[in-house]
């Protein structure tokens, strides 16, 4: 596939409201994300997304590929195995992106990846996409998953994981003051 298929530019979905502007910064190590080559992650909890409701976002980050797999190594060897099977079984990536391919780009955030329907009128969800330097791909990401969705997830890991998780957060508010207001606001569930 040529090049310019799989990067574009980043929508202002996923910009980042503090800013507004693309993320620049990676949350955890604080790496220039628009260098030209850094892989990285956006994720965002939403309110009133695809909905009447005024878009609200509950927190948002942007965090490089490096720092996102040392946080997922935190997780238990147990959780981890689950999650994964909790993917494999529900989602087919592949043929998402085969269906997906054509269509207009806000397609690929109109139905939970999970679920496969629309979001109910409270419009609550995450969004994830993957971006290198200022760009951003279509192929597994983008992505919605409903907040009910994300419940079941969340059911799926462990106390323990839970905890670690939780550790995750607190050291995530120790960053910019508007960040930990909006993770005391959210009532977060971070990374999955
Ligand atoms: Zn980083």
């Amino acid at each position: 596939m040529e090049e310019k298929e799989i990067w574009s530019e980043i929508p202002p979905i996923f910009w980042s409201d503090l800013l507004n502007s693309p993320f620049n910064k990676c949350i955890q190590c604080s790496r220039n994300l628009l260098e030209p080559g850094v892989i990285y992650l956006i994720e965002k909890a939403l309110k009133g997304f695809g909905s009447e409701k005024p878009l609200q976002t509950i927190f948002e980050y942007a965090i490089c590929l490096a720092c996102a797999e040392s946080m997922r190594m935190t997780l238990s060897v147990e959780s981890r195995a689950n999650i994964e099977e909790f993917y494999r079984k529900n989602i087919d990536f592949k043929l998402r992106k085969e269906s997906l391919t054509d269509k207009p780009k806000e397609e690929w955030l109109k139905e939970c990846l999970i679920k496969k329907t629309s979001l109910d009128e409270s419009g609550e969800c995450q969004i994830y996409g993957l971006c290198n330097g200022e760009y951003f791909s279509y192929q597994d990401f983008p992505y919605m998953i409903s907040a009910k969705a994300l419940d079941e997830v969340v059911d799926l890991i462990s106390a323990k994981t839970m905890d670690e998780l939780e550790d995750f957060k607190n050291n995530l508010t120790s960053g910019p003051p508007e960040l930990k207001e909006l993770f005391e606001k959210g009532g977060v569930r971070v990374l999955i």
